[in-house]
């Protein structure tokens, strides 16, 4: 080994005998999602609500009920739940005239409570003739989504078709031309695999595939448009199961269009599976800026909360650092240096603690969604990522001297002990919300 002589303009290196000095390295660029894929942008208006979509809106998250919707209590609580936990939009479905006649009962029901989240209505197979013979409901909704694969065949596919979007121009509504690989028109598939297999080469049955989502998707939005409907008010999608798949059609869409564009999984999953192949294919084209707003479409647990999807929704954005919902909660995942659950259970008490303060939080305390909370598990990581943090608390790990010491933006402040840390610590994050964020705070 030998050392270069020290510069003052060049820092000393250790180089190998023999070896080369590495040329000085280059600062990592800093990383961050590509410039939007810039698309046309869309208003979902109920009352003085506005939602944009597309055209450099943020993100939007949107959700679905999985009531029945004719029971407009039930459905009504479901959407106030969903558009409580985040959602911007919630759509529900109709799909029987009971459905279509109590869509007004649940706007009606959601305004008495003060929820003014747009209603977007899901028509299959009977919209043109619900949107007509329901106008209540028809002006009741904010939005309709259509399925081109299932307004009808034949004939009466382009005259229903244009039913639809004729009562979306009359109450000046937008509509999502939603293609779904499930129910893909079958006319057009069969037009797209004759051109296919006329060709010197024929694509593989994935890219015909894939060629038949894109088109079935641009070529409604362009009939839509001839029928009078502005492309400010088309959004489309092309949802399908597979993680690659979801990927290569948005590239594709994106390439040939700049409607505002739906991103999500169709039929996701359940659990951990859902949330990972959702992340996996919204985080891949939102990293390219791809994609105005997204729905999980989670698999609920018997039982579960519908709100996951939104909370997912929100994470995938807020983890990617295109949108703050919720003050982040960084916690160690534990290891043999803790053997208490005592951490487990105060990350998730001051994780739960805090979305439920958010929807008060935002209009009292704006900005506090941008604040990140550690509680780590022992002092190997504890005071260093505390530190890192608006407010931190490093437990004591197993054999470490039973107290707590709590990080306020970088300084030690306390140390907690005994048996009401956790108490402690969330008046602790409260108190600092209400200070560092509140409207007569001190810059
Ligand atoms: S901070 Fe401590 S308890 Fe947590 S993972 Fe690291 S070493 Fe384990």
């Amino acid at each position: 080994m030998s050392i270069s002589p020290a510069h003052p303009a060049s820092a000393p290196a250790l180089v190998a005998d023999g070896a080369q000095a590495p040329a000085r390295a280059a600062a990592p660029a800093a990383s961050g999602p590509a410039p939007r894929h810039m698309t046309r942008r869309v208003l979902i208006r109920h009352g003085s609500r506005e939602v944009a979509v597309g055209g450099g809106a943020p993100v939007m998250v949107q959700s679905m009920t999985n009531t029945d919707t004719a029971d407009a209590i039930a459905t009504a609580i479901q959407v106030k739940e969903l558009a409580r936990a985040g959602s911007e939009v919630v759509r529900i479905t109709v799909n029987t005239p009971e459905a279509a006649a109590a869509v007004p009962a649940i706007r009606e029901q959601l305004d008495r409570m003060g929820i003014d989240v747009p209603l977007v209505g899901d028509f299959h197979y009977n919209g043109h003739t619900l949107l007509n013979e329901y106008p209540d409901c028809a002006r009741a909704l904010s939005k309709y989504r259509i399925n081109p694969g299932n307004v009808g065949k034949g004939a009466k596919r382009d005259t229903q078709f244009g039913q639809m979007i004729e009562v979306a121009c009359r109450y000046d509504k937008p509509v999502r031309i939603g293609v779904n690989w499930g129910s893909l028109d079958q006319a057009l598939l069969a037009r797209i695999m004759d051109e296919n297999s006329a060709r010197a080469e024929p694509w593989s049955a994935q890219a015909v595939m894939y060629e038949a989502l894109v088109t079935s998707a641009i070529e409604n939005a362009r009939r839509a448009e001839e029928l009078g409907l502005p492309a400010e008010r088309i959004i489309l999608s092309c949802k399908v199961s597979g993680v690659q798949d979801l990927i290569a059609v948005y590239r594709e869409l994106a390439r040939r269009c700049d409607y505002a564009l739906h991103l999500g999984l169709t039929e996701a999953g359940m659990g951990s599976k859902g949330i990972v192949a959702s992340t996996a294919a919204m985080g891949v084209l939102l990293q390219e800026g791809i994609g105005d707003t997204i729905r999980v479409s989670l698999t609920p647990e018997p039982g579960g909360d519908r709100t996951r999807e939104v909370i997912v929704a929100q994470e995938i954005l807020q983890t990617m650092g295109l949108r703050k919902f919720t003050p982040m909660v960084i916690a160690c995942p534990g290891c043999g240096r803790t053997t208490s659950t005592v951490f487990q259970e105060l990350a998730d008490r001051i994780q739960t603690y805090l979305r439920e303060q958010m929807p008060a939080w935002k209009t009292a305390y704006p900005g506090a969604e941008e604040m990140n909370v550690a509680v780590m598990g022992c002092i190997v990581n504890g005071p260093g990522e505390s530190k890192h943090a608006n407010i931190g608390i490093s437990l004591p790990g197993t054999g470490e001297s039973p107290a707590a010491p709590v990080f306020v933006d970088g300084q030690k402040t306390v140390t907690l002990r005994g048996p009401n840390i956790a108490e402690e610590f969330q008046d602790i994050v409260s108190n600092y919300v209400k200070t560092r964020y509140g409207r007569d705070r001190v810059n």
